[in-house]
């Protein structure tokens, strides 16, 4: 069979996702799974569609010690499935900067640009383009797509996508670029077909997982998210502070002595829920403790929730539909009703038994907002570009078309 490969590569891991091009260009998920502990404990675990274990391998991390190595492991494996054809492999990139608004099949010139972004996303760009390497070396006649995070949003307008700082630095990259964009794009995607009477009108999306942003559709398209030139602004994470005055960092660095990279690592890894809570990151160990630190760290994500909403809200000039998405957004009913609370004054209400139930619409019968829960599938949406652009769909780096908000 003929298959596209999905890779999301990270620091110290590569997530796999394979779909079989089925008749009629339709896509099926053939496997997911991931190599991670990339050069300390790596391991292989590889899962069918239907949950079946197909792999669990330990490697010594000198027979992975980085992500090349790790793309041969995999691959490695992959081979012994003999009846695959791999006709194109789609890759997650953070960063697209100014220029990439969509898709695009990587050559040697484009790759050479996204690694002219690396300084705009040093945590991630390096990582996501160590593999596209890799295989542009080995196998050039691979076709490989990469797919944005920023892609999305990038039609913003003037307005959403500037800091009232000088246009020195604007011009230079430092924009309001948001992220979660091939989140949101799927989700856009399936609001046609869920709600068509409110694809067209004014919704937002709230992608609530370790990482967690918000974005305003109207008409489908983004005009506002709460990501701005990195993925640290906007509502708590998992790790992640969200919005956070910047004077608070000038304090860091004046009083208590600490230089970018401590600063980087306490932005990143030791903030938002774990930081305010003292206990963890993950929503599902904060739900099933008592703890009143616990209590209050979700508390506290929700109200951030809530002032972002009424944000973004106001970007759109009123609000027709409300989405949850993301590992918390798809399965704590507990979380969406602190959060549609929040938002009660805003034409917000929810139905207690369509919530608990996770239900596709949970707005009760008068809530002036409809409010959904739509589980987001970023692999497929990899997937269904890197088989547009392998039927030859226009190529990337067409200039926006820009809407002024
Ligand atoms: P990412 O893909 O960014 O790693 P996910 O979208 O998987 O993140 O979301 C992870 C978050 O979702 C964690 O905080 C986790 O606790 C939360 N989560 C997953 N399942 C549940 C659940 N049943 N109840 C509450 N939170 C959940």
């Amino acid at each position: 069979m003929d298959a596209i490969l999905v890779v999301n590569a990270g620091s110290s891991s590569l997530k796999l996702q394979m779909f079989e091009i089925a008749p009629a260009r339709a896509l099926r998920r053939v496997l997911k799974g991931q190599l991670d502990g990339v050069g300390t404990a790596p391991r292989l675990r590889i899962v069918a569609a239907d949950g079946t274990a197909m792999v669990d391998r330990s490697f010594a991390p000198t027979e992975v010690p980085d992500l090349p190595a790790a793309l041969h492991a995999a691959e490695a494996w992959l081979r012994e499935l003999r009846d695959i054809t791999l006709a194109a492999v789609g890759h997650r990139v953070v960063h697209g900067g100014p220029a990439y608004d969509r898709p695009a099949r990587v050559t040697p010139k484009i790759l050479a640009d996204l690694e002219a972004l690396a300084p705009l996303a040093p945590l991630h760009q390096p990582h996501n383009l160590a593999p596209i390497r890799t295989l542009l070396a080995r196998r050039p006649n691979l076709p490989q797509i990469a797919c944005f995070d920023t892609a999305f949003h990038r039609g913003h307008g003037a307005l959403a996508d500037h800091y009232a700082i000088p246009e020195a630095l604007y011009t230079e990259g430092v924009r309001r670029y948001g992220f979660h964009g091939l989140s949101y794009e799927y989700i856009a995607d399936r609001l046609p077909k869920v709600a068509p009477e409110i694809a067209g009108g004014r919704v937002i999306v709230a992608h609530l997982g370790s990482g967690a942003s918000l974005c305003a559709l109207r008409a489908g398209r983004s005009i506002e998210s709460t990501m701005g030139f990195t993925g640290l602004d906007g509502v708590p994470m998992g790790t992640r502070p969200g919005q956070i005055d910047p004077g608070v960092l000038l304090h860091l660095m004046t009083a208590k002595r600490m230089d970018a990279a401590v600063i980087e690592h306490f932005l990143y890894r030791d903030c938002g829920l774990k930081g305010l809570s003292g206990i963890s990151s993950d929503m599902r160990a904060l739900e099933a403790s008592g703890d009143p630190r616990a209590i209050f760290a979700i508390d506290h994500f929700a109200y951030r929730v809530g002032l972002c909403t009424g944000m973004l809200a106001a970007a759109l000039g009123g609000l027709d539909a409300f989405v949850f998405t993301a590992g918390i957004g798809e399965n704590s009913a507990g979380v969406r009703a602190r959060i549609a609370e929040r938002l009660a004054w805003l034409g917000v209400h929810i139905d207690p038994a369509a919530n608990a139930e996770g239900r596709t619409r949970i707005s009760s019968a008068d809530s002036a907002v409809a409010v959904f829960v739509i589980p987001t599938d970023e692999e497929l949406m990899i997937a269904l570009h890197t088989l547009a652009l392998l039927a030859g769909a226009p190529p990337a780096s067409t200039p926006n078309q820009r809407d002024e908000t």
